[in-house]
């Protein structure tokens, strides 16, 4: 299993290099200028500090102690948005840990393997008292008024790749180095701790032998810092064994690297590899977390994970018709009848729904990121994205011709998503074409901010183009909800199903 840390500060990035191949290969975003990507920085969501407080993870004793290295994880997470990828060290080991290649017999109908043991929700850790890349000087004005117990942590500038925690004692700042010792964290070469959250939480029970006990600590101002555990996934059940999962052909090329499909206990699924790449280490566990508490039939459902020394693979359900928009493309107006189609988008706003309860903000909806599965559902997926609805981005690409005009300067929200589910219909209704065909990219924000609402496709009932129309409503306020929208496509959806039949 290998290890992560954080030797670096952390800021947060959405221009991850496969996010933008991705994207590129649409031709239909661009950098965002940097006059719109600030934005406010917003405060943590207590509603998810609280199900963290009543989780309860119940550790198999088979995977407990000597099948679970040490695991300095790092502050890597940023509370308002994706992840941070400056100066993260993923130390993966570099010896090779063959993957079985081997045929087995596969459920050909079965879509979704699900592991007989009990699962639970993995939570990122806040790291609020970790303020990164700052200096002693700068730790030390920010420490006042000098109470006794008031700390922060840093990273060291004397010894890269440690931290430093500074408390205040006596009206002066003491400087302890937290090194790292056998993939753990020590100050004292006596107490040993997985994490910085633990080492903290330690000391803030006990001095055991610091100056003072930690009491209070300085939250960092704006962008704060999680950590993901991959132990914590091995603690709620996540955890698949590498003997357990055999891997096949390449199906399609994802942010974090291939995807491949696999088969895990007789039944095919897709596996994300995780490519050697330390930025993408904790990105990719932060996808597998929010993965972890999401569960809807119309969301692409997470199987578990496989660390080996030097891969990490996530494994979900497999998606076989693959992404919605080849599926429209490749089969076209002859193929996917109108009752397809409701059924695509009733799915979609389905899943997205159950976000919207969970006032979790997907970000990048659009049929790219809408699976078809064996028995034509649609379920949303690519949650790479995906976070808590205070959760912002700090610029980079954007898919422009998705994104809602607010979101383009940062106010994402359930209803920006919804102006994402307007043209996410209008892709459906088009057979997978490419949104505002005639309209250059470069002029689609000064459109749109005009007010300007891409025209029907051919054949679209009404009553979706109703829809759009106030999906695309410039007031985020006065876009509908999923849930209402939900409705009216449900009763669509049965009308169709009335007329077929
Ligand atoms: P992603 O990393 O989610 O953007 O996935 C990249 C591509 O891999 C998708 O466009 C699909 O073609 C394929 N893919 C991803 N997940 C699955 C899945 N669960 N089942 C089938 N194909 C998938």
């Amino acid at each position: 299993m290998p290890t992560y840390h954080n030797a670096g500060g952390g800021y947060p990035n959405v221009s991850a290099p496969a996010r933008q191949a991705k994207l590129d290969g649409n031709q239909n975003h661009h950098t965002i200028p940097s006059n719109v990507t600030s934005h406010p920085l917003i405060q943590n969501n207590t509603q998810q500090q609280q199900q963290q407080q009543q989780q309860q993870h119940s550790v198999p004793s088979n995977l407990i102690a000597s099948s679970i290295p040490s695991h300095p994880v790092s502050p890597t997470m940023t509370m308002h948005s994706s992840v941070t990828t400056s100066n993260i060290t993923t130390h993966m080991n570099t010896t090779s840990s063959p993957m079985i290649l081997t045929s087995n017999t596969i459920n050909p109908g079965a879509t979704t393997a699900l592991p007989a043991n009990p699962r639970h929700e993995v939570k990122l850790n806040a790291m609020p008292w970790f303020h990164g890349k700052i200096s002693r000087e700068t730790a030390e004005r920010l420490l006042r008024p000098r109470e006794d117990g008031l700390f922060l942590v840093r990273e060291s500038t004397n010894f890269p790749g440690d931290y430093t925690l500074c408390v205040c004692y006596q009206g002066r700042v003491q400087h302890y180095r937290v090194k790292y010792k056998n993939n753990q964290l020590t100050i004292d070469d006596e107490e040993f701790f997985e994490n910085l959250a633990l080492l903290v939480e330690h000391y803030e029970q006990d001095a055991d032998g610091l100056c003072t006990q930690l009491t209070k600590s300085l939250p960092k101002q704006g962008k704060q810092d999680f950590c993901v555990d991959p132990k914590a996934f091995v603690e709620a059940g996540w955890v698949i064994q590498t003997h357990e999962l055999e891997l096949r052909e390449c199906i399609g090329k994802g942010e974090f690297g291939d995807v491949l499909l696999g088969v895990y206990r007789g039944e095919r699924v897709a596996v994300k590899m995780l490519k050697d790449n330390s930025e993408a280490a904790q990105r990719f566990l932060a996808e597998a977390s929010l993965m972890t508490s999401l569960i809807h039939d119309n969301l692409v459902k997470l199987l578990g994970l496989v660390f080996n020394n030097q891969h990490m693979y996530l494994v979900t359900e497999y998606m076989s018709k693959g992404s919605l928009v080849d599926y429209l493309r490749s089969r076209g107006r002859l193929h996917v009848s109108k009752k397809d189609q409701i059924n695509f988008a009733y799915d979609t706003c389905a899943g997205m729904a159950y976000l919207e309860s969970r006032h979790v903000v997907h970000r990048d909806l659009a049929a790219r990121n809408v699976l078809v599965a064996e028995d034509n559902s649609a379920k949303v997926s690519d949650f790479g994205l995906a976070r808590d609805e205070n959760f912002s981005l700090d610029g980079g690409k954007l898919p422009i011709k998705w994104t809602a005009p607010e979101a383009l300067k940062q106010n994402f929200s359930n209803k920006s998503d919804m102006w994402s589910f307007g043209i996410l219909l209008w892709e459906i209704y088009s057979f997978g074409r490419v949104p505002y065909p005639r309209i250059p990219l470069a002029d689609v924000v000064k459109c749109v901010e005009k007010g300007y609402k891409m025209e029907p496709p051919d054949g679209c009932p009404a009553e979706v183009y109703d829809i759009m129309k106030q999906a695309w409503d410039l007031q985020p306020e006065k876009r509908p909800s999923f849930h209402d929208i939900k409705v009216t496509l449900g009763q669509l959806r049965a009308e169709y199903t009335k007329v077929v039949n």
